[in-house]
Parts: structure tokens; C-alpha cells; sequence
């Protein structure tokens, strides 16, 4: 039995990746692979439409907002946001929680104008800034709402007037989310919802005021919409793909049921991180991340014995992003509580075997 920690790509049901592999072979009983079938065939175009419906369904979006499935990854929303919702003479607040909060800002600042009205830069983002003040001439309130590098997470999303644009790449369909608070939320498929290559955009209509004629046609939103999400060739199989995933998210009782089991995760690892004497986690205890588990050994000289004795039990994908050392347990939907119960299990052995 393998346990898939990684941070992203990262782990599918064992039933999707199953029926995902039926569909390379025989699509919809066409004769036919899903990677050699025209997009516009009825067959897929009825994939997009679940798709659509199941992204609608789960996070209970009404008629202001539209959904979209794009490729170019959540890194192209770091230029498409601004593009399309930035206008000339305005300015954009963005809130720093760490890397990808980093280069959206980066990206949004070649084109226009924008303010960092917080950062946990200090503390090397171990925690998610609040209380600031967010003054309401800003265009725009862009925030990370989980920080998969760190392991920081919004409990609370801000209390403002400006509206919300989220990047939720790594938390999306992890718990409930009230929809109306948000003019944009962007994610890229890998890390909970699909495999790589699919960008799930969900844009409120009545945000999309800005002359495009400098746009080129692929960086509107406004042509995807009209498009359906095929203005041009969307990636077929990872919009199939995270599409049965939606399907296994939504017979499984859908985000409110998930999220109940994303704490009992979450509480038993940070449990044992607290209770065992090798290990802590570095973030702060409000903002520690149900979706990625960041921690640290004491002893940093035993990384390569534990990261050998997970690997004997099955642990894959644990070691830590290079900027911030030590481990991270990626625990997104797809990972059964089980997975996690051994995971702790190894924390314990190596704790009576190294304390
Ligand atoms: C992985 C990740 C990204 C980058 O996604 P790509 O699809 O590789 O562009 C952006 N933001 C967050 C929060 C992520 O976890």
C-alpha cells in the first residue's frame, strides 16, 4: 500500500484514476480515447456541462458568477486577474502569505498599479496577517487562501467592502465557502481538484467592465464565457478527469462532508506533531492548513532516517519544499484518514526508536 503525500500533482481516488484510464481506452462507448476525440463531440461537450454543474452544485454558486475551465495553470491567473479586472487609474491591494502570493503580485504589478497592504514575510510566513486596515478605493482584495508551500490557511476570509479575488489552488472543494464575497477565485486542478492542466476560474459577471481591446483574445474572460470554456481547445482529459472527481466529491456528501473529514485529519496529525517530543510545526496555532501540514524535527541530523523509515510504511512525498526544510504532509481530499492514522503510527515507532 502507497500513501501519497506530495504537494501537487497530487492524489486521486483510486475509482477515478481507475474509470480515467477506462475513458483512455474507450470513451463513452464511442471506439474511441478520450485523448483522440474532438472537443466539440457531443460526448465531451456534455463532460464540460456536468463539469460545470458539479462545480455550481458543490460551492453553491447562483446566477452572478460563472464558472471556467481554462488551461495555462493558476500562474497565468496571476496576469489574467489584473488584465481583465485592474483598470487604468485604480489600484489593487494584495495581501503576502508567501511564494505563490509573491509571484501573482509580481505578475499583476508589469501591469498596473499595486499595493501590499500586509505580509508575513517577517516570520517567513508561518502565520496569516490580520487586522489591517483595507481601504475601500482599492479595485481589488487578492489574498492566497492557502498558503501549500507554508501550510498557513485562512479560517476567516477579510472583512472588507473591496471585493475578494482568491487564488484557492490548494483548498478549493475542501470545506464550504460563501461564494458572494468573491468578484474572482482561481485554481489550478492539481492539488484537489483534478489532474495538472485544468484552471478552474470562477468570476462574477458584473466584474467584467474592462475594455479589451488590448487583450489579446485567450487572455479574456469575456470570450471563454461566450465559449463556454472552448473559445479555443480546453484540456480535454484533465477537465474529464477532475469532472469524475467532482462526481466521487459529490456522491461522497460533498464539501460539508469532506471538510469533516479534512479536521479529523488535520487534528490528528497536528495532534501527534504537539504530543510527540521530536517533532513541532512552526505555524502559528490559528493558521495552521488542513490541506498541507507543514513540520519540522528538533533534531534536523535524523531527516534522512525518517524520511527512510516513512518510506518502508509506504509514506510518499513528505520531504519538505526547499524553502522551508523539513516535512510537509499534503492530506487534500483523496487522502483517507487512514493514510494519516499511519502516518502518525511512523511519528510514533520513530519516536521509541530515535528519542
Ligand atoms: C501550485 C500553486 C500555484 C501554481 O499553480 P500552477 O498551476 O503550477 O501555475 C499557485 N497558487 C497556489 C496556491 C498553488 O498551490
Amino acid at each position: 500500500m502507497k500513501y501519497n503525500f506530495y504537494a501537487g500533482p497530487a492524489i486521486l481516488p483510486r475509482e477515478v484514476i481507475e474509470e480515467a484510464s477506462q475513458a483512455v481506452l474507450n470513451f463513452s462507448n464511442m471506439g474511441l480515447s478520450i485523448l483522440e476525440i474532438s472537443h466539440r463531440s457531443k460526448e465531451f461537450v456534455s463532460v464540460m456541462e456536468e463539469a460545470y454543474d458539479l462545480v455550481q452544485q458543490l460551492l453553491n454558486i447562483g446566477n452572478d458568477h460563472t464558472v471556467l475551465f481554462l488551461g495555462g495553470g493558476a500562474s497565468t491567473q496571476f496576469s489574467m486577474v489584473p488584465l481583465n479586472l485592474l483598470h487604468a487609474g485604480r489600484k489593487a491591494a494584495y495581501v503576502d502569505t508567501g511564494t505563490w502570493s509573491s509571484k501573482a503580485i509580481r505578475d499583476g504589478r508589469t501591469y498596473g498599479d499595486i499595493d501590499i497592504i500586509a505580509s508575513s514575510k517577517d516570520k517567513n510566513y508561518a502565520y496569516i496577517p490580520k487586522g489591517y486596515p483595507i481601504d475601500s478605493s482599492y479595485q481589488y482584495l487578492h489574498i492566497t487562501s492557502n498558503n501549500t508551500i507554508y501550510g498557513t490557511q485562512y479560517k476567516a476570509f477579510p472583512e472588507t467592502n473591496v471585493p475578494l479575488v482568491c487564488d484557492m489552488s490548494s483548498d478549493i472543494f475542501s470545506r464550504p465557502i460563501d461564494i458572494n464575497k468573491f468578484d474572482l477565485i482561481y485554481a489550478g486542478a492539481q492539488k484537489n481538484m483534478g489532474p495538472a492542466g485544468a484552471t478552474l476560474v470562477i468570476v462574477r459577471k458584473s466584474a467584467l467592465t474592462k475594455s479589451s481591446d488590448l487583450l489579446g483574445a485567450t487572455l479574456d474572460y469575456n470570450n471563454h464565457i461566450k465559449g463556454k470554456s472552448m473559445y479555443n481547445t480546453p484540456p480535454v482529459f484533465p477537465v474529464f478527469v477532475s469532472m469524475l472527481n467532482l462526481r466521487w466529491l459529490k456522491k461522497n456528501g460533498g464539501v460539508e462532508a469532506i471538510q469533516a473529514i479534512n479536521t479529523q485529519k488535520s487534528n490528528l496529525l497536528y495532534g501527534e506533531l504537539d504530543r510527540n517530543g521530536l517533532f513541532y510545526s512552526h505555524v502559528a496555532h490559528e493558521d495552521r492548513s488542513d490541506m498541507n501540514v507543514s513540520f519540522h524535527l528538533h533534531n534536523p541530523e535524523l531527516t534522512d532516517a525518517f524520511l527512510e523509515m516513512c518510506k518502508s510504511a509506504g509514506i510518499l512525498g513528505v520531504a519538505g519544499h526547499r524553502s522551508v526544510g523539513g516535512f510537509r504532509a499534503s492530506i487534500y481530499n483523496a487522502m483517507p484518514l487512514e493514510g494519516v492514522r499511519v502516518l502518525t503510527e511512523v511519528m510514533q515507532a520513530f519516536e521509541a526508536s530515535h528519542g
